[in-house]
C-alpha cells in the first residue's frame, strides 16, 4: 500500500528552471500559498548574480561615456584639504557672502515677521474668554519653567502645545493642560499627529 505523501514533503518544480527539486531546494516566502519561493535557490541565486553583473556593468559604462565626453574624474580630497580650501573660498568672497547673507535675511524680515504675528493671533484666538487670573498665571510659569530649564541645561527649551493650535484635524487650546515644555529639538522634529 503507498503511504500518503505529507504535503511539506512533496517536491516541487521550480517555475524558473522547470527542474523537479525537494523543498529544502527553495528559499521561504511568507506571500506564496505553500510558503516557499516559485523558483529553486539556484535560480534565485542565479537571477541575483547576473543583476549585480548587469548593474555593476551598467554603472562601468556610465563613467566611462562621462569620461570620453571630457568630464573631470571625480578627486578624493581630504577633509583637510577640503577644509582649507572652504576657508579660503570664504575669505576671498566674504564681502560678498555677507552681502547675500544681509540681502536674504531683510528679503525675509518681512515673512518671519508676518509668521509671527500670524502666530501670536493664532494663540489669542485659541486663548479661551473662562481663563481665570490662576490659569495665566500657570501658562506663564510654563514659560518661566522653559526658561529655568534653559538656564540649567543650557539647552534651548521650548513651551508646546500638545495638540497643535493649527492642527489638520483639531486644534487645540492655549490652556495649560496643552502646553508642555520640551527641549526645541524635539519640538522641532515632533511630527503633526493632529
Ligand atoms: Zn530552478
Amino acid at each position: 500500500m503507498m503511504r500518503a505523501m505529507r504535503f511539506s514533503d512533496s517536491p516541487k518544480t521550480c517555475r524558473a528552471c522547470g527542474v523537479e527539486k525537494p523543498r529544502g531546494e527553495f528559499y521561504a516566502h511568507s506571500d506564496m500559498a505553500d510558503g516557499l519561493k516559485g523558483e529553486c535557490k539556484e535560480c534565485t541565486k542565479a537571477r541575483t548574480k547576473a543583476r549585480y553583473f548587469a548593474d555593476h556593468e551598467a554603472n562601468k559604462e556610465y563613467h566611462r561615456q562621462r569620461y570620453a565626453s571630457g568630464a573631470k574624474p571625480p578627486q578624493v580630497v581630504s577633509k583637510e584639504k577640503r577644509r582649507e580650501y572652504n576657508a579660503s573660498k570664504y575669505q576671498r568672497n566674504r564681502e560678498k557672502i555677507l552681502a547675500g547673507v544681509k540681502k536674504y535675511q531683510s528679503e525675509n524680515r518681512a515673512a518671519a515677521n508676518a509668521r509671527k504675528k500670524a502666530y501670536k493671533e493664532t494663540k489669542r484666538g485659541a486663548t479661551p474668554k473662562w481663563l481665570t487670573d490662576h490659569d495665566k498665571l500657570v501658562i506663564e510659569q510654563k514659560y518661566l519653567l522653559a526658561g529655568i530649564h534653559g538656564w540649567v541645561t543650557g539647552m534651548k527649551w521650548h513651551v508646546d502645545h500638545v495638540i497643535p493650535l493649527r492642527g489638520a484635524t483639531v486644534s487645540g487650546l492655549h490652556v495649560s493642560d496643552n502646553l508642555q515644555v520640551i527641549l526645541a529639538e524635539e519640538n522641532l522634529t515632533k511630527s503633526n499627529r493632529f
